[in-house]
């Protein structure tokens, strides 16, 4: 994901270059297919790098254990330094932000790191296989995705009650507001 922006260091500031992205990234501990555009600006400290990025990393789901491909979306905006002039070829002060991201000696710039960074804060802390994941049968461990096994759910009797109370709840409110109509 490497971009030689020596040419755009030149431009005037407020230059852009749109990129279409198409390459795999070392997320964790595998490569990611990462898609989309990145728009780089010219501005008067370095190049911001701005664009919304698609990808997909291995992720645990919190309910069954299984491991599944989860989709991650990335809006990444991250200014770029230069460590050296692009005209002059004189080393440049970096500003003092920590893990600020640097234009290398050669002008060139790696989203790598930035895209791997976004990626490990865009992962769910409850990864979930799919919405309505059924999870795993507390007794006998049996992923209820594949099918009910052979266990009775114990609490099934109350949870009925449960939500016909709910339904009857929701049926009185609903009178209730027809009342006030
Ligand atoms: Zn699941
Ligand atoms: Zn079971």
């Amino acid at each position: 994901m490497q971009i030689n922006v020596s040419q755009l260091l030149k431009e005037s500031i407020g230059s852009t270059r749109d990129y279409e992205v198409s390459e795999a990234v070392d997320i964790i501990d595998s490569n990611s297919l990462v898609q989309g555009e990145v728009r780089l600006t010219h501005t008067d400290r370095g190049i911001l790098a701005k664009g919304t990025l698609c990808t997909e990393v291995e992720a645990t789901c919190s309910r069954c254990l299984n491991l599944f491909g989860c989709p991650l979306t990335l809006t990444i905006e991250e200014e770029y330094f230069p460590v050296t002039d692009v005209v002059s070829g004189n080393s440049l002060p970096l500003p003092d932000e920590p893990g600020c991201f640097t234009i290398d000696e050669h002008h060139v710039l790696d989203l790598a790191e930035a895209i791997r960074q976004y990626a490990l804060l865009a992962i769910p802390m409850k990864a979930l296989c799919r919405q309505d994941c059924a999870g795993l049968c507390p007794t006998c461990g049996h992923n209820l995705n594949e099918g009910p096994c052979h266990c009775l759910p114990p609490e099934a009797e109350s949870r009925w009650s449960g939500l016909s109370k709910l339904a009857s709840v929701g049926d009185l409110l609903e009178k209730e507001k027809k009342g006030t109509d």
